[in-house]
């Protein structure tokens, strides 16, 4: 486990630590293998570029999905 925020109701933003520089020293020291944010505003704003990019691939499928329904309601109306 690296070292990770995580949201608290009363806190909002609680460090937890993955290394032993980030668990003595704070955030700023992490030694962690593949670099976590340094700070909760660094690490919230990843969080947002991810549920961006999570959404738009959603929005992307959906239209696509949406395309294709389009086509059979336009197939089944020249049926009729
Ligand atoms: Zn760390």
């Amino acid at each position: 486990m690296r070292c990770h925020y995580i949201y608290d109701k009363e806190t909002w933003n609680v460090h937890i630590p993955g290394c032993w520089g980030g668990a003595i020293y704070g955030p700023t020291h992490c030694t962690c293998r593949s670099r976590p944010p340094q700070t909760f505003n660094e690490f919230e704003k990843q969080e947002y570029r991810e549920n961006l990019k999570e959404l738009s691939k959603q929005i992307r499928e959906l239209e696509s999905e949406n395309s294709r329904l389009n086509r059979i309601i336009r197939k089944l109306l020249k049926i009729r």
